[in-house]
């Protein structure tokens, strides 16, 4: 899942708007930041597929070390934990990042062991069940909590209009006709599967960075108006 997950990092700090965007932000996308990286160095492995479509075009053949549920648990704590100087802060934090696992196993195709090396794997599958239909219903199920930030964060004065066009061009970015990964996906190793580690956790890093800096500023916006009416 991708724009899924920044879906849900926009709806919990509608829901907490007190607190900081960025743990948030990037806590929703810090099991696919890890991913990335453990792809580069070889202690995950995804493979060039260009049947496994919709947008990934690779089989994510072993990402035990991040995508599984102890490690997904595991990286949610250490998450949570650098921002422990505020315990809500860390908690929420630490929500954002597991909710990334939950997020992915309806879409995931079986690809989600319970820990690292376990027989068995969990994932609904539905990016191999309906491919672009998969891509669909994730931009639904994306606009849902959109909808819901939106709607939460107007009655507080603050637009969500540029994260919302942020998460637009998110999600045509990666569609099944303009990913960059099925053109990295036929690439030769090593550089497929460098660069496509990179582009997971930089896909991740970049936006979720940008879209910290779109909040925090409509958060401002709204504080201004604030300070002008009262003025
Ligand atoms: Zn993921």
């Amino acid at each position: 899942m991708y724009v899924g997950h920044y879906a849900i990092g926009l709806a919990i700090k509608a829901r907490r708007p007190e607190l900081p965007a960025l743990p948030i932000l990037l806590g929703v996308g810090f099991i696919d930041i890890l991913d990335g990286l453990f792809v580069m160095v070889g202690i995950d492995r995804m493979t060039p597929n260009l049947a496994a479509g919709p947008y990934l075009f690779f089989d994510l053949t072993f990402i035990d070390w991040d995508h599984s549920l102890l490690m997904a648990i595991f990286w949610s704590l250490v998450w949570g934990a650098c921002f422990l100087k505020d315990r809500s802060v860390a908690l929420v934090a630490a929500l954002a990042a597991l909710s990334h696992f939950v997020a992915d196993w309806p879409v995931h195709n079986r690809d989600l062991a319970w820990f690292p090396y376990s027989a068995n794997h969990m994932g609904l599958g539905l990016w191999g069940r309906l491919g672009t239909g998969a891509w669909v219903l994730e931009g639904l199920f994306a606009a849902a909590l959109v909808s819901y930030a939106w709607r939460s964060s107007a009655r507080r004065g603050v637009s969500l209009v540029w994260p919302a066009v942020l998460l637009f061009v998110l999600f045509m970015q990666l569609s099944p006709w303009l990913s960059p990964m099925r053109f990295i996906a036929q690439l030769d190793e090593p550089a497929a599967h460098l660069l496509g580690g990179a582009l997971v956790t930089l896909g991740f890093i970049l936006p979720g960075l940008l879209m910290t800096w779109l909040l925090d500023r409509a958060d401002r916006a709204a504080s201004r108006d604030d300070a002008g009416r009262g003025a």
